[in-house]
């Protein structure tokens, strides 16, 4: 019974093959088949991304309404869990494997991957942990979430802990708010103040965080005082530049300035290709040249989220063993991770206007000539598919047609595509423009 689903499933989706191997049936009957499932993360994966939901269905569609396939979690012979696809939905326990490598010990200068985007940043931080108090004091780091200011930080903290055998006192903004709170509650401010003071360099990070918490401000001014005054570093960060931090005391707001400030920004191509091929070796990912620039392409502003996707080919390596993981496999697991911009209408209307040698200002006029008409068409249909505009928005961008107009044009294009094969496949070649130029904004 598991292998007719398997080849009725194969029949519309080939990607199962790959999970073929991590699956094999332990039980078969008219009413259940249990499925042996390698491990957690195969069965989460799966069912994260429908193919249980479809099993199931396949299985009511080929035996019985009542057929029901469960599926049992177990290494070899030791059968742990046992899932029932209807109620377990929940997927949020199989990220063990994957948080060992968001430890802070692995945020050192030799992981961080510099370009042009960060190289002042990076080179200013590695002067600072060399000779902590004596330059940038103190040092103010920003930029938008994701481009590696707590890893840099970090990287601060861990160069001198290990090589100037400095005393460094690191705190997130929200920690030492949360941290004074209890310290007033525990009557024991004072204490909580010598046991920061003590220190020799102040890593505090986030501190957009402060923003309209006078009392904390107030004691963390203090403490930077205490700093400041005998020359030990202090290095902060911040996801926006000091003079862009609401509610905060300006006496603050200038001692934080008084340093260096640098922002740190996107990394370019070149580094993110670096940065993708760093990760993938550090999380034990192995992906062909096309999936790191398949990554490299698609995820520009956060390098958080490049990891997020090695993370969850990672998963799916489970399935594939130790071969090299390819482009179809990547695209295929990262659909929803890497979603296409929407393109806008005007690149639609040119791209329509370049494969069917009718002018923008036609597409959009009011002629009704075949040629023109059909590239219209064809244009609005297209813009209702790529871009999320309502009915009443395309038709306002092709010359003003009402919302009717535009749904009788694609209803048309519609019936044009399973009858005139040649509409049909002047239609996927511009579609496949499309996607083209979205990949590569
Ligand atoms: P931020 O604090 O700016 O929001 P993080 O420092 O937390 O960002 O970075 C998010 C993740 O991206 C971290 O795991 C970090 O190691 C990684 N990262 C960011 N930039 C780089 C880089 N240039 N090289 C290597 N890893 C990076
Ligand atoms: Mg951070």
């Amino acid at each position: 019974m598991w292998n007719t689903i398997i080849k009725e499933f194969e029949k519309t989706d080939k990607s199962i093959k790959n999970f073929k191997n991590s699956l094999s049936p332990v039980e078969e009957t008219r009413e259940k088949i249990t499925v042996k499932c390698q491990s957690k993360y195969a069965y989460d994966f799966l069912n994260k991304n429908k193919y249980l939901e479809k099993i199931n269905n396949i299985a009511k569609a080929l035996f019985d309404e009542n057929t029901e396939v469960c599926f049992i979690v177990a290494k070899d012979e030791d059968i742990q869990l046992e899932f029932n696809f209807e109620n377990n939905k929940n997927t949020n326990k199989n990220n063990k494997l994957l948080e060992q490598n968001e430890n802070y010990e692995s945020y050192t200068f030799d992981n961080f991957i510099s370009g042009p985007s960060n190289a002042t940043v990076y080179h200013a931080a590695q002067a600072i942990a060399k000779n902590p108090g004596t330059g940038y004091n103190p040092f103010f780091i920003f930029g938008d979430s994701g481009l590696g200011k707590t890893h840099i930080i970090h990287a601060i903290e861990n160069y001198i802990i290990q090589n100037k055998h400095k005393k460094v006192y690191y705190t997130t903004a929200m920690e030492f708010t949360n941290d004074y709170v209890k310290a007033i509650e525990n009557k024991s401010t004072n204490e909580f103040k010598e046991n920061i003071i003590k220190n020799d360099v102040l890593l505090v990070d986030d501190v957009q965080f402060l923003s309209g918490k006078t009392g904390t401000q107030n004691e963390i001014f203090y403490i930077f005082n205490q700093f400041y005054d005998k020359k030990k570093q202090i290095v902060i960060t911040s996801d926006k530049h000091v003079n862009e931090i609401n509610d905060i005391d300006d006496r603050l707001r200038s001692r934080f300035g008084m340093g260096v400030i640098l922002d740190i920004t996107p990394p370019e191509y070149e580094t993110r290709v670096a940065i993708v091929k760093k990760k993938s070796e550090l999380f034990d990912v192995k992906i062909d040249e096309q999936v790191v620039d398949f990554i490299a392409m698609n995820l520009k502003n956060n390098v958080r989220e490049i990891e997020g996707a090695l993370k969850t080919l990672k998963i799916s390596k489970e399935f594939i063993g130790n071969s090299i993981i390819d482009l179809k496999f990547a695209e295929k697991i990262l659909k929803d991770i890497i979603k296409k911009k929407p393109a806008d209408i005007d690149s639609i209307i040119k791209t329509v206007s370049a494969a069917t040698k009718v002018k923008p200002s036609d597409i959009v006029s009011t002629k009704r000539t075949k040629g023109i008409s059909l590239s219209r068409q064809i244009a609005i249909y297209l813009s209702r598919k790529y871009t999320s505009k309502t009915y009443k928005e395309i038709g306002e961008k092709f010359g003003g047609r009402d919302h009717s107009t535009v749904i009788t044009s694609i209803s048309n294009i519609e019936k044009m595509i399973l009858d005139d094969e040649q509409v049909a496949k002047l239609i996927n070649k511009i579609s496949r423009d499309i996607e083209a130029s979205n990949k590569n904004l």
